[in-house]
């Protein structure tokens, strides 16, 4: 490989039998929303994540909206979000014509649920069995634990707070598949499988992809029915085209479940390069001042889907901007953390709770390449080019 040669951050791995099982598909001539991959797929998803039932969708952000809609989430109800998160779970929450109330996160960049509890505690009332804003008066009905790069949420006090509160859980897990809590009482279960709902994304950027889909995990046989009713535009009677409710056209497809279900069979091989390099990079990018690679809950073995890098500005001597402009001029790509939701224009004027580390990890953060088949000479080309950074070439 060239010195030169262009480091993205993230682009998927596609080196097993997907070509061969897309040419089935095309050739076969199954390629729409029914066919063996979309079921194969679905069950290997559920094998993998525990889950009793898993449905294949169009994507991550379809998979929340319909997970929030059958958590009973209703126009004017509120719902728990974190503010440091990609945006999809929050239009989610939109879509339904609910309000996020944002809240702060917590050091590996989840929601902070020692602030969710002092919330409820302090800023909620319990009335003929559901929660309510004291200040708004409004209903929370449910709550979007996000699994952000695949650093596990501390789910145990939260699934307790809201069992006692009749908040249901909608667990984002669409960064996070292959994440499994190893200690506690959840040890042995993956993330997306402890709420009511959980949510997969296998977009081009995540951990596996299938170009675009997603997934809605539940262990309830009536709500994953009623999903799988939902999503397929709501069809009672298939050949008379009765529809007893609004559906959605929100499967997915055989030709996209067919990259799924290759890409399940590399899942093993992906996960162990994405954990040698998260842990190279964590080594090596630790030796230089200023720079260090953000730790991981140690309750969990985390799928290591990105790699947060932080950033002592007054230590290292540059800030987020002028280290992603340098890596930029020597062709390696990287991200700061999504821009704070609270912060975004369409959800300003909604609620935030005590808002100080989210603001703070914005600045400091930076992620690094963190590509399935980004190569150990790859890995030290990026520390080279943070170390001349440090040392002023
Ligand atoms: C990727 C992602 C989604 C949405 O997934 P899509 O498949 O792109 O719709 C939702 N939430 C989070 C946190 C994500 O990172």
């Amino acid at each position: 490989m060239s010195q030169n040669q262009f480091i993205p951050l993230c682009v998927p791995h596609l080196k097993g039998n997907e070509l061969k099982y897309v040419t089935e598909c095309v050739e076969t001539e199954w390629v729409s929303s029914a066919g063996k991959y979309v079921n194969l797929f679905e069950e290997k998803i559920a094998e993998l994540t525990g889950a009793k039932h898993a449905i294949a969708v169009v994507n991550g952000t379809a998979a929340l909206h319909i997970s929030l809609l059958l958590a009973g989430v209703q126009p004017g109800d509120e719902v728990i979000c974190p503010t440091a998160t990609f945006i999809a779970p929050i239009n989610a929450v939109r879509y339904l014509f609910a309000d996020p109330i944002f809240m702060d996160c917590d050091q590996y960049y989840n929601i902070d649920v020692l602030k969710v509890r002092d919330f409820i505690a302090n800023n909620t009332t319990f009335n003929n069995g559901f929660t309510y804003n004291a200040k708004t008066g409004r209903r929370i009905a449910a709550i979007i634990p996000v699994h952000i790069f695949g650093n596990a949420v501390q789910m145990e006090d939260l699934v307790d707070l809201c069992a006692e509160r009749n908040i249901r859980i909608v667990e984002d897990a669409t960064e996070s598949l292959g994440t499994r809590y190893t200690s506690g009482r959840f040890k042995g279960k993956s993330a997306g499988s402890i709420g009511e709902f959980g949510c997969l994304s296998f977009n081009g950027n995540k951990i596996i992809t299938t170009g675009g889909g997603g997934m809605i995990l539940t262990d309830d046989s009536k709500l994953a029915q009623k999903a799988r009713y939902l999503t397929t535009q709501s069809k009672d009677d298939e050949i008379r085209y009765i529809h007893n409710e609004v559906g959605f056209n929100y499967r997915l497809t055989n030709l996209q479940a067919a990259i799924g279900v290759a890409q399940v069979e590399s899942f093993a091989s992906i996960l162990k390069t994405k954990k040698e390099n998260y842990l190279a990079f964590k080594e090596q990018i630790g030796l230089i001042p200023g720079l260090s690679i953000a730790d991981q809950p140690s309750f969990a073995d985390n799928n290591c889907w990105m790699y947060a890098m932080q950033i002592d500005v007054a230590k290292f001597g540059a800030d987020r901007e002028q280290v992603m402009k340098y890596l930029a001029d020597n062709k390696v790509q990287s991200r700061p953390l999504w821009y704070l939701n609270h912060l975004q224009k369409p959800f300003k004027s909604f609620e935030t709770f005590k808002i100080t580390k989210a603001l703070e990890m914005l600045e400091t953060t930076l992620n690094i390449p963190c590509s399935a088949n980004l190569t150990a000479s790859e890995v030290t080309r990026v520390v080279q080019v943070l170390k001349s950074l440090r040392n002023g070439k």
